[in-house]
């Protein structure tokens, strides 16, 4: 299984600090091209339920995202299977980044061809980092903050400002949510 990853950074890291490492025009970047849209399992090891996991998806639909199906299954994390975005537990292995509070791995690069599969691995029932790490099924990193995809937790906010520009990047890469 190849393994791609998207961190999420401590909240202690200077903000300049980040905004300089991850220097991504998000406003301008357009949502992630996926083969098939993806149904998303709740694995077993999940630390949040199948209901809170479908209140992020909803909270994303809000702001462009396209409606997924969402339910609580077994998984087979090591071979996932295309089609799929599975929510699990933290993962004990030796990708997993230093510091981080959150991973999304993909089957392939964001951007290079369409996605087969993701795995988000959340150790904690955190909510602002699951809402950010299931932005990464559609977005990468925003170089603005406080914003949902900014790589660092602190300052995020659920009103407008923590999701500006989301919309737009939804509606260039055509997902339409009618
Ligand atoms: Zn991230």
């Amino acid at each position: 299984m190849r393994l791609l990853l998207f961190l999420f950074l401590l909240s202690c890291a200077p903000k300049q600090d980040l905004q300089r490492t991850f220097e991504v025009p998000i406003f301008d970047e357009p949502a992630h091209e996926w083969l098939v849209l993806p149904t998303v399992k709740v694995c077993p090891s999940s630390p949040l339920s199948v209901d809170e996991v479908r209140t992020l998806f909803t909270l994303w639909e809000q702001h462009g995202a396209p409606r997924m199906r969402i339910r609580g299954d077994a998984c087979h994390e090591r071979e996932p299977l295309i089609g799929y975005v599975y929510i699990m537990g933290g993962i004990n292995a030796a990708t997993w980044p230093r510091d981080a509070l959150g991973v999304t791995y993909f089957s392939n690069p964001p951007g290079e061809s369409p996605l087969l599969w993701a795995l988000i691995s959340l150790p904690t029932a955190d909510r602002k980092v699951a809402a950010h790490e299931i932005g990464h099924v559609w977005l990468g990193h925003a170089n603005a903050w406080p914003h949902v995809m900014f790589p660092s937790i602190d300052g995020f906010t659920w009103t407008d400002d923590g999701w500006r520009g989301v919309e737009a990047q939804f509606f260039d890469a055509d997902y339409s949510n009618d």
